[in-house]
């Protein structure tokens, strides 16, 4: 079986000053080194992003963006371009987020054409898919994941889908307190996995890294992170402080 290299991120949404970006990426350095066995990213607000370049690359951090549009230029206020990212520094991008999708009213199908436009330009895509509460309700957390992803990964090839992130995101965990239990996580990341072998081959199931959110903390993220299919996890709140963030980097599983 493929080793799939552990990712803690952090996803700072609307949150920190270009000065706090900079603090923070420089005291969560000196709390956790440039740690061999796992990969740390964080996403900050893009107006630090190229400010906080070159502290991530001398931590060996990786940077991302929050979101992307799928044109590389042109006539749409408010958006960046994948190329735009690079530029600033990125090598990532947080693509179908369900703030994103459900506030924003993005759809599969413009997530489908980011995460292509991303891949277009090198920029790896960290697609976000999750059931709401109702829909878990209702039993339809396997459908509404199978067809995010199948809509994301749609046109990707092979090669580039097992080197894509995918981050299984249950809508009802994000920000609530709420965590999904790690079986009811495991769970969902065994069916995403699959649906990976089956859309492509056990090469690129065996190789994509998929990502947990919702409510992780330093108190669960151990457990979780004890979950065969859970290859790291995608953090919001607990992400926005170096004390919470850095023992969620030292997770111990
Ligand atoms: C998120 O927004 O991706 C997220 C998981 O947030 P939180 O950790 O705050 O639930």
């Amino acid at each position: 079986m493929t080793e799939r290299m552990p990712l803690m991120a952090a996803n700072w949404k609307m949150h920190k000053t270009i000065r706090e970006c900079v603090a923070f990426v420089e005291a969560l350095h000196r709390e956790t080194g440039s740690p061999r066995d796992r990969e740390v990213l964080i996403a900050p607000p893009f107006t630090a992003l190229f400010a906080i370049r070159d502290a991530m690359r001398a931590a060996g951090f990786l940077l991302a963006g929050q979101n992307c549009h799928w044109e590389e230029k042109g006539a749409f206020t408010g958006e960046i371009a994948p190329s735009m990212l690079l530029d600033a520094g990125c090598t990532h991008v947080i693509l179908g987020h369900s703030e994103r999708r459900h506030l924003m009213g993005e759809t599969d199908e413009m997530v489908g054409k980011k995460v292509r436009a991303a891949w277009e330009r090198e920029l790896v895509p960290i697609v976000c898919v999750g059931e709401k509460l109702d829909e878990r309700e209702a039993g339809g957390t396997f459908e509404v994941v199978t067809r995010q992803l199948k809509a994301a990964l749609d046109g990707v090839s092979a090669e580039r889908a097992r080197r894509t992130v995918l981050a299984y995101e249950p809508v009802w965990a994000i920000g609530t307190g709420k965590t999904a239990t790690p079986e009811q996580a495991q769970e969902v990341h065994a069916l995403v996995r699959e649906q990976c072998a089956s859309l492509y081959d056990k090469t690129v199931a065996n190789g994509i890294r998929i990502l947990y959110g919702g409510s992780v903390k330093p108190g669960n993220v151990d457990a979780l992170m004890a979950c065969a299919d859970i290859d790291g996890t995608l953090v919001g709140g607990a992400g926005l402080e170096v004390d919470s963030f850095q023992r969620i980097v030292r997770y111990q599983a």
